[in-house]
């Protein structure tokens, strides 16, 4: 960390700053221009300045910067290598291990639907149904999901499948309910920032399926993730689906894929890309998928729907069965042509 101190600051005020810092256990190192003092402060800083508003307040001080990332546990400095997490005997995910492909509708409708698109899914080549039970809708009186029914179908699609399940927790008093029916929890982009959340999800033994809140920076996501590592539970997927920008008249967000090498350079989590809501049309859902394979991602979170023109939510960014059995099979096109590129030694950010 460094505090930068304001043009021609007192002695008095450098030696303010430089006692707090070793109030504080730190040590502080001065490099004296000839305008400007620059303080570094040497030591493990995480836990022991939780905000830099401690130097901030300070008279004389310009600005505080920390150098070292704020996130520690998340960090590839923490730990090198890629994580891989088994989800279920024999699916996984992260580092050198398959690309791994979640499929389904956006929420779980009718047993019927529900069955059939849990075999579509399979048959395109999912390890992974997705369907939400509990549906997180900005409008009131729109369909917010089965519900417990919701779950219980799930359960049985994954019975009758062999697939594993990833579903939406929106309130932490159904976590118990979500366990019985889910191998990975998803926390949506509305609740990344639930924070009261996020600390129970650590207390769980499940994989969480953390995806990027609308208009969270890098940063505050991968604070998210470590928030939940924090509170016990290691195996968080990031799950790359689009952010807010200021033209939403031809998609839905903006797909951020850069955030794929850059979460690969700074973190060892696997990271995963839902192209369905990083566009919001089927249209673009092809070319979005590939490219996310192309950046690196460690897999897929796709929305299928075996008659998208009436599905409940999420129609229009819907493929329809199809759709996806053309998409995976140039999917693993993709995937073998980079997957050499991105092995663990060779990863997109190249660290
Ligand atoms: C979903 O996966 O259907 C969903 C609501 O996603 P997000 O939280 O990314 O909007
Ligand atoms: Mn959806």
């Amino acid at each position: 960390m460094i505090i930068i101190m304001e043009p021609h600051a007192s002695d008095e005020q450098i030696n303010k700053v430089v006692n707090r810092v070793q109030e504080l256990g730190l040590k502080a190192i001065l490099n004296k221009g000839e305008i400007q003092t620059v303080v570094a402060v040497i030591g493990d800083e995480t836990s022991k300045v939780p905000s830099t508003d401690v130097f901030d307040e300070l008279s004389g001080v310009f600005r505080t910067e920390r150098v070292q990332v704020p996130f520690r546990l998340a960090s590839r400095t923490f730990k090198k290598e890629d994580s891989v997490y088994e989800i279920i005997p024999g699916v996984k995910i992260g580092g050198n291990e398959d690309l791994l492909v979640m499929a389904g509708p956006c929420s779980v409708e009718s047993e019927e639907g529900i069955m059939q698109t849990a075999h579509a899914a399979k048959a395109g080549g999912a390890k992974v149904l997705r369907g939400g039970a509990y549906k997180p809708r900005t409008a009131p009186r729109t369909f917010e999901g089965l519900g417990e029914l919701g779950l219980k179908l799930l359960k049985q699609a994954s019975k009758e499948t062999g697939l594993a399940v990833v579903t939406e927790i929106m309130d932490i008093r159904d976590l118990d309910l979500v366990c019985e029916a889910a191998d990975i929890i998803q926390v949506g982009a509305r609740n990344m920032q639930n924070f009261s959340m996020l600390n129970e999800l650590g207390k769980s033994k499940k994989p969480i399926l953390l995806k990027r809140g609308m208009s969270s920076t890098i940063d505050e996501w991968l604070l998210a993730a470590e928030r939940i590592i924090h509170h016990g539970n290691e195996r968080v997927i990031l799950c790359e689906r689009g952010i807010r920008s200021f033209d939403s008249k031809y998609t839905r967000n903006v797909l951020d894929l850069a955030a794929i090498p850059v979460i690969k350079q700074l973190s060892h989590l696997p990271i995963i890309s839902d192209p369905s809501h990083g566009t919001g049309k089927t249209a673009y859902v092809k070319s979005m998928t590939l490219a996310s394979v192309a950046t690196g991602a460690d897999g897929l979170i796709i929305e299928i729907h075996p008659d998208p023109e009436n599905a409940l939510s999420d129609g229009p960014q819907s493929l329809k069965f199809h759709q996806f059995y053309d998409l995976m099979e140039e999917v693993k096109q993709v995937r073998s042509l980079v997957k050499p590129m991105y092995s663990p030694k060779k990863s997109p950010a190249g660290v």
